[in-house]
């Protein structure tokens, strides 16, 4: 919950109030306080963050460009720059697994979190990296909720839903 409190406090700040926004953050809160913790909740909720404030990443079309993107194993996407690149603009970055775009797609569009919940463990990562590549190049220090997740060890919580797990 901290976690999600300062990912708002940090991006958006004091002066930019936004319905949308907020109804997002009382919806993950509630999910948070209902006990079902889930980290594609939270890739949900930093993407409409992200959304809130114009930063939606390019999924579907280079950032650069504007061309076309699809009908391949995997894209480039460089989350600082904006999102999915074209063979043209892409030089130098990471790959992105065509599931792994789909799955933020499907997130960005609102969809059930749950519908992901199956995925193999490699691809929510992958998501998590995706978003997260986004969300801390606007950040102005790193959260110190963050640090603490990370900090926590891996295995904590055996029961499926440690702590560690949600960053
Ligand atoms: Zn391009």
């Amino acid at each position: 919950m901290a976690y999600l409190c300062e990912l708002t406090d940090e991006l958006v700040l004091a002066r930019h109030p936004d319905p949308e926004l907020f109804a997002a953050l009382c919806l993950a809160l509630e999910q948070v306080i209902g006990g079902a913790p889930q980290a594609l909740h939270l890739r949900q909720y930093e993407l409409a963050v992200l959304r809130c404030l114009g930063l939606s990443p390019a999924l579907t079309s280079c950032c650069v460009c504007g061309s076309e993107i699809g009908g391949e194993d995997s894209a480039a996407f460089d989350g600082p720059r904006g999102g999915v690149l074209c063979l043209e603009h892409e030089r130098g970055a990471p790959r992105l697994p065509a599931a792994a775009l789909a799955a933020i797609q499907h997130l960005e569009a609102g969809g059930d979190p749950a519908a992901l919940a199956s995925a193999p463990a490699g691809l929510r990562r992958a998501v998590r990296d995706a978003i997260q590549s986004i969300v801390r190049s606007h950040l102005r220090r790193p959260l110190h909720a963050q640090a603490f997740f990370a900090a926590l060890p891996r295995d904590a919580g055996a029961e499926g839903v440690g702590a560690a797990r949600l960053c």
